[in-house]
C-alpha cells in the first residue's frame, strides 16, 4: 500500500527546498499552493463565486483576478478572508484529492500543505514529516529570500502557528539547520525508510 504523506514546515523553513528534491527522485509531489493558483487563474473555477463575492471590479479586463486588491481586501478584513477561503479551499481540496487518488495507485504521494496542520489535513495522511530551523536562521533566510526586513519577517513568523507545535505533532522532523548536503542526506535516510515500511 502506497502512503500519503504530509509535508509541512514553517514559512521559509525549506519546504519547496525538500519537495524539488523529491520530485528529483521520481517522487509525486502535489504543492497546495499551485493548486490555489490554479483556481483562481483566468477562467479558473473559483472566479465565478469570487466575483460574486468582491464584484465585478476584482477582475480585470482581460478576466485576469486583481491579486494585489484581493490581498489588500482580505488582510484588512478577517470576514472577507474567511468569504474567499469558504470559496477557494474546497475546490482546491477537491483537485488535490483527484490527482492524489490517481497518483496513488502507483507509488506514494507527498501533500506540499503549508498549513496542514491550521486545517486539519494531518487527519487524512497516513503521516506527517516537518520541516524545521531555528529561528534565527529563519529569519536569515527569509530577509534574504524575499527582501523583508527583519521586523517583517519575524511578523510573517509570528503570524503562523509556532514550527515548534508542528514539529511537536509530527510523526518525522527534518532538520534544515545545516547546509543542503546535510539536508538531502535526512531526505534520503527518510525515503529508505519509507521504502521498506
Ligand atoms: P515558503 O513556505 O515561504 O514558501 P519554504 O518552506 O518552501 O518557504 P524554501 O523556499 O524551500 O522554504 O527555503 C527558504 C529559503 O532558504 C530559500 O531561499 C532556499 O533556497 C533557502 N534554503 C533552504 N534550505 C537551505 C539550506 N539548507 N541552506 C541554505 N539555504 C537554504
Amino acid at each position: 500500500m502506497y502512503k500519503i504523506i504530509g509535508l509541512t514546515g514553517g514559512i521559509a523553513s525549506g519546504k519547496t527546498t525538500v519537495s524539488n528534491y523529491l520530485k528529483d527522485r521520481g517522487y509525486t509531489v502535489l504543492d497546495a499552493d499551485q493548486y490555489s493558483r490554479q483556481t483562481t487563474a483566468k477562467n479558473g473555477p473559483a472566479l465565478p463565486q469570487i466575483i460574486e463575492a468582491f464584484g465585478e471590479d476584482i477582475v480585470n479586463d482581460a478576466g485576469e483576478l486583481d491579486r494585489k486588491q484581493l490581498g489588500s481586501i482580505i488582510f484588512n478584513d478577517a470576514d472577507k478572508r474567511r468569504t474567499l477561503n469558504e470559496i477557494v479551499h474546497p475546490l482546491i481540496r477537491q483537485m488535490m484529492n483527484a490527482d492524489e487518488a490517481k497518483f496513488v495507485q502507483e507509488g506514494h504521494v507527498f501533500l506540499d500543505i503549508p498549513l496542514l496542520f491550521e486545517n486539519g489535513l494531518d487527519q487524512r495522511c497516513d503521516f506527517v514529516v516537518t520541516v524545521f530551523v531555528d529561528r534565527d536562521t529563519q529569519i536569515k533566510r527569509l530577509t534574504e529570500r524575499d527582501d523583508l526586513t527583519i521586523e517583517e519577517a519575524e511578523a510573517r513568523i509570528n503570524s503562523q502557528m509556532p514550527l515548534t507545535d508542528k514539529v511537536m505533532k509530527s510523526k518525522y522532523r527534518i532538520d534544515n539547520n545545516g547546509n543542503l548536503d546535510a539536508l538531502y542526506e535526512q531526505i534520503d535516510r527518510f525515503t529508505e525508510e519509507l521504502e521498506s515500511m
